[in-house]
């Protein structure tokens, strides 16, 4: 008689589980950036009470706190109020998600030739969840939370030591200083820019939260990569204000956030790397 051996186990490949889980750890910090990003403008404690509707308050369960799939189990909406729960939750999960598996294939070279990998990996995965809630907040409310920018550039610092200094005293001495620079050039080539456009056109053209964001950026990135970030964002902010122009859904003079430009930039340039960058801005000079 056949004796029916069932079939061994094949193991899921680390290829394919290692960025679904960091996929899964993303959206579950996604889900937490969009408390931050409710919270945090309207001066809420992030922990306390854990999380609740914002329609009838009703505390959720831990199954509705399930990224992205609880959302789309419950049918975007509520299981208490049946209100609609808005689309943003999973979309800013999904997205958080996404960066996180972004930065674990990225190649950044911000922090010297030979960082630690582990640590880097770590360090891209802040910044991107820092960057985040900044992105948030300022879409909502043209604002961006200076302690947020405060504390971002310090951690920026914080990580530019921690994974400089294993490289040797000189590289870790180097590094910390380029960043600094980079940092203190942000704030005050922004401050400085913001206040030249409120001379020429007469109102105030870039916020100050830009500046602080800028600052933040050069901590993390160094000099040249904020010089990059920088130039994406304004190539990008160009690029969508004109489209936002041509079909009308800008008004001539209408404030738009450009901090979602910056951290874009800052996230391209972090999980890409300079050099990338340097060649295509290379070879759009030579085409
Ligand atoms: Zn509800």
């Amino acid at each position: 008689m056949a004796v029916l051996v069932p079939p061994p186990l094949t193991p899921v490949p680390p290829a394919i589980l290692i960025p679904v889980l960091v996929a899964g750890l993303g959206a579950c910090i996604g889900s937490f950036v969009n408390v931050v990003a409710w919270r945090l403008p309207r001066q809420e404690s992030l922990v306390l009470p854990g999380s609740h509707c914002p329609r009838c308050g009703t505390p959720l369960a831990w199954f509705e706190n399930l990224p992205i799939i609880a959302w789309l189990a419950l049918r975007g909406r509520c299981r208490h109020c049946h209100q609609p729960v808005s689309p943003r939750y999973p979309l800013v999960e999904l997205l958080c998600a996404g960066l996180w598996v972004a930065v674990l294939l990225g190649h950044p070279d911000a922090m010297g030739a030979n960082p630690a990998s582990l640590p880097l990996l770590l360090a891209g995965w802040l910044l991107v969840s820092w960057l985040l809630p900044l992105v948030l907040i300022d879409l909502d409310s043209l604002w961006l939370p200076e302690p947020l920018c405060r504390y971002g550039l310090l951690l920026g610092l914080v990580v530019t030591a921690l994974l400089g200094l294993p490289q040797g005293a000189a590289m870790g001495k180097a590094l910390l200083l380029s960043h600094s620079l980079a940092a203190a050039a942000g704030l005050l080539g922004f401050e400085a820019l913001s206040a030249l456009a409120e001379k020429l056109m007469g109102r105030p053209a870039l916020g100050l939260g830009d500046a602080k964001l800028a600052a933040l950026m050069g901590a993390w990135l160094g000099p040249m990569g904020l010089l990059l970030a920088v130039a994406l964002a304004v190539f990008a902010g160009a690029l969508i204000g004109a489209v936002g122009r041509l079909s009308g859904r800008l008004q001539r003079h209408q404030p738009f956030a450009f901090g979602p430009f910056l951290a874009v930039g800052a996230a391209s340039v972090w999980v890409l790397g300079e050099r990338f960058w340097i060649a295509v801005a290379g070879f759009s000079a030579g085409a």
